[in-house]
């Protein structure tokens, strides 16, 4: 199970969610920020490209060459939060 997924992330179709120690699909081939609802646990990826340029800025400032880079927000989606019609 885990070599299988390990061979999926290396062809970029799924990423680790570090946090929760779990896989997700690759949504999106852009940057992305993982929305985890810690109520059901939906995982949504958000797209942040702003977000992204900022952190590659600082890291590059700091001389820090980032391989990759996943950033995982917990929290409640709108389903959960009742925010969503
Ligand atoms: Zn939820």
């Amino acid at each position: 199970m885990y070599r299988a997924l390990k061979g999926l992330e290396e062809a970029g179709l799924v990423q680790r969610i570090a946090t929760l120690r779990a896989w997700g699909l690759v949504t999106s081939p852009t940057p992305g920020v993982l929305a985890i609802c810690d109520d059901c646990g939906a995982v949504r990826s958000v797209e942040a490209p702003s977000l992204f340029e900022t952190l590659h800025q600082r890291l590059a400032a700091e001389g820090f060459a980032e391989a990759r880079q996943t950033i995982e927000v917990h929290g409640r989606c709108g389903d959960c939060s009742g925010a969503k019609g």
